[in-house]
């Protein structure tokens, strides 16, 4: 097989593998085994689906001579607050261009959850209001040093979607030491580097699931328009043909007014999981796919019979973002 990801340079953020974790009593009110791939989990700043990217990105950068980073987002990014986090480990300087974008004000949204930890971590955080103004600080920041280097928005790039082509090849080895495979895969869909990576992982070790992916930031044929030359990207380097759609679903059923604006369905999911399983999701990404989730079992596209595995991303910092609305939608 081509598939042989050491010729990539890496350098290792998390602890591999992240657990996989049974969910009794989250099954029982659904009707439905449910697994949770627990990507929220790590020791290096909070953890996140960030980090599986930025060990290839990061690895890329030092591999070219980088001395500086920078990458960019919404106020609330938790990629920024990941790449701040890596960036303090490998003693790199690291400047987040945050952009924003997201129709939300308040003490919490502009200086808690994320940010504040971007600044815990010792970054340089540059707020602009608009993309123009985030591409102008960008290039100011190149003119002033060095040997930048410039991640993009989710690191989403074929690079950093090896992230989750080496995350299939750990699940295949988790499935295949329980035995119980599961039919099919919830995960969410935004700047879809992460999508990227499960499908080529997918077609390159042949591992046959349907995969739902959950538009959480854009309706579902933009997100498809943003998957699609990532999984390209991600393909070549693989060295493998591009792999089709056949088996997945693209779903915005649970976008509501966009990204970052939750609905009462998200709220109702975070419930769900926390009060069953105490997983703790938040209502920007995780929320989103876990009321798509639910969704999808009521209206039987997911089946009595099957067995679903969620992948938690992470995000925690982001519920605390949303205060006070997310404590006047989960306090009864
Ligand atoms: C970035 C992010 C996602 C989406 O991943 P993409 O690769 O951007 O599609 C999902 N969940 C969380 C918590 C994230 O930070």
């Amino acid at each position: 097989m081509a598939t042989d990801l050491s010729s990539f340079p890496r350098i290792q953020l998390g602890q591999w593998p992240s657990p996989l974790q049974a969910c009794p009593r989250l099954s029982d009110r659904l009707g439905r085994t449910v697994l949770v791939k627990r990507d929220d989990v790590g020791l290096l700043g909070v953890g996140g689906n960030k980090l599986r990217k930025l060990e290839f990105l990061l690895g890329a950068a030092l591999r070219d001579g980088a001395q500086r980073v920078v990458t960019f987002g919404a106020v609330q990014t938790n990629h920024g607050r990941l790449t701040a986090a890596a960036c303090a480990r490998l003693g790199l300087p690291c400047d987040l261009v945050l952009t924003r974008s997201v129709p939300r004000e308040g003490e919490a949204y502009e200086r808690s959850g994320n940010i504040l930890l971007d600044h815990v971590y010792g970054a340089t955080v540059h707020v602009v209001d608009t993309d123009e103004q985030a591409e102008v600080r960008h290039q100011e920041l190149l003119a002033a040093h060095g040997n930048v280097a410039s991640i993009p928005v989710g690191g989403s790039t074929g690079v950093g979607a090896l992230g989750y082509v080496a995350a299939v090849a750990e699940l295949i080895e988790q499935f295949g030491d329980t035995g119980v495979w599961p039919s099919k895969l919830v995960a969410p869909l935004a700047s879809a580097g992460t999508a990227a990576g499960l499908l080529a992982g997918a077609a390159a070790f042949g591992w046959e699931i349907d995969i739902e992916l959950i538009a959480v930031s854009r309706p579902a044929e933009q997100a498809r328009d943003v998957l699609l030359p990532i999984l390209d990207e991600t393909a070549a380097l693989l060295d493998i043909a591009p792999p089709s759609l056949d088996r997945v679903r693209i779903t915005d059923r649970t976008l509501g007014p966009g990204y970052g604006r939750p609905t009462e369905d998200v709220w109702r999911a975070i419930s769900l999981f926390g009060s069953t399983e105490a997983i703790t999701l938040e209502p920007v990404y995780s929320g989103k796919t876990a009321a798509a989730l639910v969704s999808l079992v009521e209206d039987d596209s997911i089946g009595p019979h099957e067995t679903v595995l969620f992948l938690h991303t992470g995000g925690l910092p982001g519920l605390f973002a949303y205060t006070p609305e997310a404590t006047t939608h989960l306090a009864p």
